[in-house]
């Protein structure tokens, strides 16, 4: 039987049987105590061995780390803390761990030395609260578009193309890197390679999506995504998740209506499904943030942000907007920023987005028609001929969270872009013709899973949100 189940059960004396790892033991000559869990749960089920009936050798392999399985009665407990516990009649060592070498104590670990043992982490409640929460929340997306009568698209995940053209991608290649082909104009040539042209790992799947959306209807993609940005950063991965819908006949103002949905539908699927992770996670929150400053901590504990999030309506504005807020603010002012607002045209950094969502408005914000200098070529010119309908959805803590826009529908206005951006038009002739043939008003966005992950758990490294991050100088396990 599963813990979880276990524990929800009565103690009528009826036979157990169940098999998990040992979090602790302690006791005393006559009888120990072991907490037993199997990552069905966050509670641990409390074993009672009496010492008579076991051999003494067998009890002392009973170690932290070790496996057993447990045969017994489920009785009412008579000890506080559990309702029910098991009083065991066998025990045996499925795998032991030696107590002397196993690295996991039992006691509270620093989250950076269990990033070096990312291999045990899921051992302990904080990794496992995160990791059925990280499941829960994919649960929550595809229950969310599937409900809606959106279909799941997988986008290719090696292509030739760099939709985001930022270039930091990671280039896929079965050449000899010691002995490269080359063409006669001595470089490489990569019509030897293994696809017969250049190639790399996706850094959005939004291109082909579009092209599924302009026929589908309403599709997502939620796939790895990969960028080599060189930014050592608690918010970014070179390998990370993302959820990408799109939707024909949608315009900005109901692609911000869908992502806001979303993003409190899968957050309420959290708070429904996984309470008791959710509570422990508020618990190690506000233990962990008693440490920090005063001025450093939080005004919200972990589950009442969640509450507030699904019952406040995102604030939104224009980018214009945002700027003469930002000029105008104190910090800008006082020259506190470490990039100061000077007017239209500037980016806006974590610290900016952070001013505005954490001090200003105290609410999630969405951004809304950037300078189109600052956006990707499909986005969506407005009259104005110098701002795009793109939308960011700023989160408290994380920042940016969602990036999205209604795309350029118009072949000629989306070729003129491509020109002044250069982005190769032959490169992308499948998907100028989706605006040749049957074109239309589209929308989407992109959802960092990581990062909506990093909000629900209150996490503060994007690092202990996926189980084997992948980090510039870093891809163990
Ligand atoms: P940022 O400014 O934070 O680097 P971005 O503008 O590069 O983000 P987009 O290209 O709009 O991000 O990607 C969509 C979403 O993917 C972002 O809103 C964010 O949630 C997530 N994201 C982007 N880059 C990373 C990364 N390196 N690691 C984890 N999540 C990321
Ligand atoms: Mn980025």
């Amino acid at each position: 039987m599963k813990i979880k189940e276990i524990l929800q059960s009565e103690g009528n004396e009826q036979k157990i049987h169940v098999k998990g790892w040992v979090r602790t033991r302690r006791g005393s000559k006559h009888v120990s105590f072991i907490a037993l869990n199997d990552g069905s749960t966050i509670n641990s089920i409390q074993v009672v061995a009496e010492a008579s009936d076991f051999d003494e050798e067998l009890v002392k392999q009973i170690t932290t780390g070790s496996c057993i399985s447990v045969s017994g009665k489920l009785v009412a407990s008579k000890g506080s803390g559990q309702a029910v516990e098991i009083l065991a009649k066998t025990i045996e060592i499925l795998g032991g761990a030696d107590a002397d070498e196993y690295p996991l104590q039992p006691k509270k670990h620093s989250l950076e030395f269990l990033r070096e043992k990312a291999h045990l982490r899921f051992r302990t409640n904080t990794f496992s609260a995160v990791f059925r929460l990280r499941h829960a929340l994919t649960f929550a997306v595809h229950k969310f578009f599937n409900d809606k009568g959106f279909f799941n698209l997988h986008t290719p995940i090696i292509t030739g193309t760099d939709a985001e053209g930022a270039g930091e991608i990671f280039q896929v290649t079965n050449l000899d890197l010691e002995n490269l082909p080359k063409n006669e104009e001595g470089k490489i040539d990569f019509s030897a390679d293994f696809f017969g042209s250049k190639t790399n790992l996706t850094v959005s799947g939004q291109l082909e999506a579009e092209l599924g959306a302009l026929a589908l209807g309403q599709v997502y993609t939620f796939g790895p995504t990969f960028r080599a940005e060189n930014s050592n950063t608690s918010r970014h991965l070179s390998e990370f998740w993302m959820i990408e819908p799109e939707v024909a006949f949608a315009d900005l103002n109901e692609n911000m209506d869908l992502a806001e949905e979303f993003l409190k539908y899968c957050i309420q699927y959290c708070i429904e499904n996984n309470a008791e992770d959710l509570q422990f996670l508020d618990a190690r929150m506000e233990e962990e943030e008693s440490k920090l400053k005063k001025e450093e901590r939080s005004e919200m504990g972990l589950l009442e942000r969640l509450q507030f999030v699904i019952e406040n309506n995102f604030v939104r504005l224009t980018y214009r907007e945002a700027i003469d807020v930002l000029r105008n603010s104190k910090p800008n002012k006082k020259k506190k920023f470490q990039y100061p607002i000077n007017g239209f045209g500037d980016d806006l950094q974590s610290e900016h987005e952070r001013y505005l969502v954490e001090k200003k408005y105290k609410k999630p914000v969405i951004i809304t028609d950037y300078p189109k200098g600052i956006k990707a070529f499909y986005m969506r010119m407005n009259e104005d001929n110098e701002t795009v309908r793109a939308m960011d959805i700023l989160f408290p803590t994380i920042g940016e969270i969602v990036g999205g826009s209604q795309r350029e529908e118009r072949l000629d206005k989306l070729q003129e872009r491509m020109e002044e951006m250069d982005v190769c038009q032959k490169e992308l002739w499948w998907y100028l013709e989706t605006r040749k043939f049957g074109t239309c008003t589209h929308s989407g966005f992109g959802l960092g899973f990581e990062r909506l992950i990093m909000f629900v758990t209150g996490m503060k490294n994007i690092r202990d949100v996926i189980p084997f991050p992948r980090t510039p100088q870093n891809a163990e396990f």
